[in-house]
C-alpha cells in the first residue's frame, strides 16, 4: 500500500514559510541529549526544505511538562543545539511558543532559516487541541508539515491543529514509517513471521489480533507467554500473569487456528526464584514450572525453535523482548532471536521502545531493515488503526 497523503514533494515550498511538527522528544541528562535518534530522523525533511528555499519553523514536545508554563529542564534548546551540531546548519531557538516573542522570531525567519520554538506542551491547551492553539501555530507558516511520527497517533494541537487552517503535508519520516508499517500487512513477502513479546497481553492484544490476520507464524515470548500458558491449562508458578486476560488469550489461540496462523509458544523457560539482578536462572519445560519459580526468559530449546522459524521467514515483524533483557542473565533469548533476524536477509521491521532498546544494546540496529521511531504510534498502525495526524493531511 502506498502512502496516500501529500508530502513535501507535492507542494511548492520555495520562498514559503513552513511550520513543521517534529518529534524531538529526546532523553536529556544535565541539559544534554543522550540519544539523538529522533533528531537524526527529522533531518532528511529539514534538509529538503532548506535546499528548496523554505523558511523552517520547528516545533515539538519534550517530556511531560505540567502545562502551566516553562520548565527549564524540559526546554527544547538542547535538541535545537543537537540539530545544529548534526547538520552544520545555523539553528535559532526562541524560548517561547505561543506569545509575542515567538511571533516576532517567526516573522524574522527568511528562506533557508531554521527556527526552533519552545516545548509546545508548556501550555495545557495544546494537548486538548484547543482551536486557539491550532490557529496560532498555523499563523506561523504558509504550509504545515507533520513529520512527528512518534506523536501522529495523538489528536493534539501541534499535531492536527494547523491542518484546519493551512495546507498540511507529510515529511519523509512520517511517510516512510506509515508506508513500511502498513505495507507489511497489506502485501508481506511470505513466510511472514511476527514475534511478539514484552510484559503484558493486555497491552498487545490489538497487535496480536491484527497480526493473526496476516502472519503465517506468530511467535510469542516474554512475560505475556505465561497468560497464554494459563489459557492452555499449564501452571506458571509466580510468573507474570494477567488473570483477566486468560480468556482473551485463549480466543487468540482459537482465532489463529481458524485463520491458519501457526502460533509458537515457549517449550522451555529460564525460571528464577525472584525478580532481581542477583537472581540465577534454571531451565524447565513449559509444563513443569515449579510453584515457587517465575519465568524470566525463553529456554534454549525455544531459542532453537524460534530461530528456525526466523531463518525460514521472508518478512519479520518484531515487537516486545523475549525475556527480562535488562538483566544480562535473562537476555539470552532476546539476543539470540535478534541475532537470527540480523543474520537473515529477510525484510525485518522492529517496533516498540524496549525492543528497539534491546536491539541497540546488542549493537544490531544497522542489520535491521527498519526500526520504527514511534512506540505508541507504530503499535496503533500495527493494530490496523488510522493515525489522527495522518488523517488530517491533504490526500495525494
Ligand atoms: P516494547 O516496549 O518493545 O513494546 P514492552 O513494553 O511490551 O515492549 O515489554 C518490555 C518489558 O517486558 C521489558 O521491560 C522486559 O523486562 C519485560 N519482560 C519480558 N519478559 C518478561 C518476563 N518473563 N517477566 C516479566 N517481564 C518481562
Ligand atoms: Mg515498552
Amino acid at each position: 500500500m502506498a502512502f496516500t497523503k501529500k508530502t513535501v514533494r507535492d507542494v511548492d515550498v520555495d520562498g514559503k514559510r513552513v511550520i513543521m511538527r517534529v518529534d524531538f522528544n529526546v532523553p536529556l541528562k544535565d541539559g544534554v541529549v543522550t540519544d539523538d535518534t529522533r533528531v537524526r530522523a527529522a533531518i532528511p525533511t529539514i534538509k529538503y526544505l532548506k535546499e528548496h528555499n523554505a523558511g523552517i519553523v520547528l516545533m515539538s514536545h519534550l517530556g511531560r511538562p505540567k502545562g502551566d508554563g516553562p520548565e527549564p529542564e524540559l526546554s527544547l534548546k538542547p535538541a535545537a543545539d543537537k540539530l545544529a551540531e548534526l547538520t552544520g546548519y545555523e539553528v535559532k531557538f526562541v524560548d517561547d511558543t505561543y506569545g509575542e516573542k515567538a511571533a516576532a522570531a517567526v516573522a524574522e525567519v527568511k528562506p533557508g532559516d531554521i527556527l526552533v520554538l519552545e516545548n509546545v506542551r508548556f501550555l495545557k491547551a495544546e494537548k486538548k487541541n484547543d482551536p486557539e492553539v491550532a490557529k496560532k501555530l498555523a499563523s506561523y507558516g504558509d504550509i504545515f508539515v507533520l513529520d512527528a511520527f512518534g506523536t501522529a497517533h495523538r489528536a493534539q494541537g501541534s499535531v492536527v491543529g494547523p491542518a484546519e487552517f493551512i495546507p498540511a503535508v507529510a515529511g519523509f519520516l512520517l511517510e516512510k514509517e506509515v508506508d513500511t508499517l502498513t505495507s507489511i500487512f497489506a502485501e508481506p513477502e511470505c513466510p511472514f513471521v511476527a514475534i511478539v513479546g514484552g510484559s503484558k497481553v493486555s497491552s498487545k492484544i490489538g497487535v496480536l489480533d491484527h497480526l493473526i490476520d496476516s502472519a503465517d507464524t506468530l511467535i510469542i515470548g516474554g512475560g505475556m507467554a505465561y497468560t497464554f500458558f494459563l489459557a492452555k491449562g499449564y501452571s506458571v508458578g509466580t510468573s507474570l500473569k494477567e488473570e483477566d486476560w486468560i480468556e482473551r488469550a485463549g480466543e487468540m489461540l482459537k482465532k489463529a487456528e481458524a485463520k491458519g496462523c501457526k502460533i509458537l509458544l515457549p517449550v522451555d523457560n529460564v525460571v528464577a526464584d525472584h525478580f532481581g539482578e542477583d537472581a540465577t536462572g534454571e531451565v524447565v519445560d513449559s509444563d513443569k514450572i515449579p510453584d515457587d519459580r517465575m519465568g524470566m526468559d525463553i529456554g534454549p530449546k525455544t531459542v532453537e525453535l524460534y530461530c528456525e522459524a526466523v531463518k525460514a521467514a521472508k518478512t519479520v515483524f518484531w515487537n516486545g523482548p523475549m525475556g527480562v533483557f535488562e538483566m544480562d542473565q535473562f537476555a539470552k533469548g532476546t539476543e539470540a532471536v535478534a541475532r537470527a533476524i540480523a543474520d537473515s536477509d529477510c525484510t525485518s521491521i522492529i517496533g516498540g521502545g524496549d525492543s528497539v532498546a534491546a536491539i541497540n544494546k546488542f549493537g544490531l540496529a544497522d542489520k535491521m531493515s527498519w526500526i520504527s521511531t514511534g512506540g505508541g504510534a507504530s503499535m496503533e498502525l500495527v493494530e490496523g488503526k488510522a493515525l489522527p495526524g495522518v488523517e488530517a493531511l491533504l490526500d495525494a
